[in-house]
């Protein structure tokens, strides 16, 4: 069976301040990656834009109009200090979560396999009315939400692996006992939440920390002995990945020394658990990964991973 692609391209015209890591030619690589001849056998799509009534199923509706308000036809403006929206961002952001709800509704229907949501601005720090961390729609507890309320799903996880903690989504899962949500990220680091006390109003948050230096072994210990076994016996109709590659060695603002392989056994790992509960069904979204390299090689594998399910 196939792996969709689903490519935004207004992602790739969604501008941000000069200088700022999260940059246009981050997306630009991801793509040109998926591009290449290894890659032909993806099911590629252009990724839709959200309607109103996607984006309220985790965020309120007050918070899309104020985002609606201010958004420029021209120039910049700031939602936080690391968060802007220029012309293009608007769309890039509702066609990041419509890319996820096509995904799912296209795993969930048995159309493909998995897929794959090759997206910016990403969606992990955008709480129910704040943008913040460069996010501005919380693109993956969305389609979550999405599953459990319109697809009839009794059970979806998401596995957040970005070196930031996932505030956004743990924000708009936190009382949702229909979903478990495990991050596993650095700290100290922003967003300086993730602490492993947090816990969801029904226990459905499991938060990992890993210490700064610390590499592939720590990360393997933690999925193989606690993560993947917690994800496995939750027994979810459909894994979600919020899948950012800054814990990549390479990474300019994180201290994880993961590696590509890392992220290739990683993905083959949470594949397995997906075989095995949910007949293989994985919808993984781009969140971060700033050296644009190791983004590039690391998507790919990724990706690669993907496919040869
Ligand atoms: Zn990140």
């Amino acid at each position: 069976m196939m792996t969709i692609w689903m490519k935004n391209v207004a992602g790739a015209e969604h501008e941000m301040p000069a200088g700022h890591p999260e940059q246009i030619a981050r997306l630009e690589r991801v793509n040109a990656a998926l591009e290449g001849p290894e890659f032909f056998a993806l099911d590629m799509h252009h990724a839709p834009m959200a309607g109103e009534a996607d984006i309220m199923l985790a965020h309120p509706r007050a918070y899309l109009e104020g985002i609606r308000r201010v958004a420029p036809s021209k120039g910049m403006i700031s939602l936080d200090p690391d968060t802007s929206m220029s012309p293009a961002t608007l769309e890039a952001a509702l066609c990041g979560v419509g890319g996820c709800i096509a995904a799912v509704d296209a795993v969930m229907a048995g159309e493909v396999k998995n897929a794959f949501v090759g997206t910016r601005p990403p969606g992990h720090h955008a709480e129910k009315t704040h943008a913040m961390g460069f996010c501005l729609f919380g693109n993956v507890a969305i389609a979550a939400k999405h599953a459990l309320d319109r697809l009839g799903a009794s059970r979806v996880a998401v596995v957040d692996f970005d070196v930031h903690h996932g505030n956004g989504t743990q924000d708009l899962l936190w009382e949702e006992d229909r979903a478990l949500f495990i991050s596993s990220h650095q700290m100290p680091l922003f967003p300086g939440t993730g602490s492993a006390s947090e816990r969801g109003a029904a226990n459905n948050v499991m938060n990992v920390p890993l210490a700064p230096g610390s590499g592939s072994d720590a990360m393997r210990e933690v999925y193989a002995n606690r993560i993947l076994p917690r994800l496995e016996a939750f027994a979810p109709d459909l894994i979600l990945i919020s899948a950012g590659f800054d814990a990549h060695a390479d990474d300019p603002l994180a201290n994880l020394n993961w590696t590509t392989e890392d992220f290739v056994w990683l993905t083959r790992k949470i594949c397995a658990v997906a075989e095995r509960v949910c007949g293989g069904r994985v919808v993984s979204s781009l969140e971060g990964g700033y050296d644009l390299d190791a983004l590039a090689e690391a998507v790919a594998a990724h990706v690669s991973v993907l496919m040869e399910q």
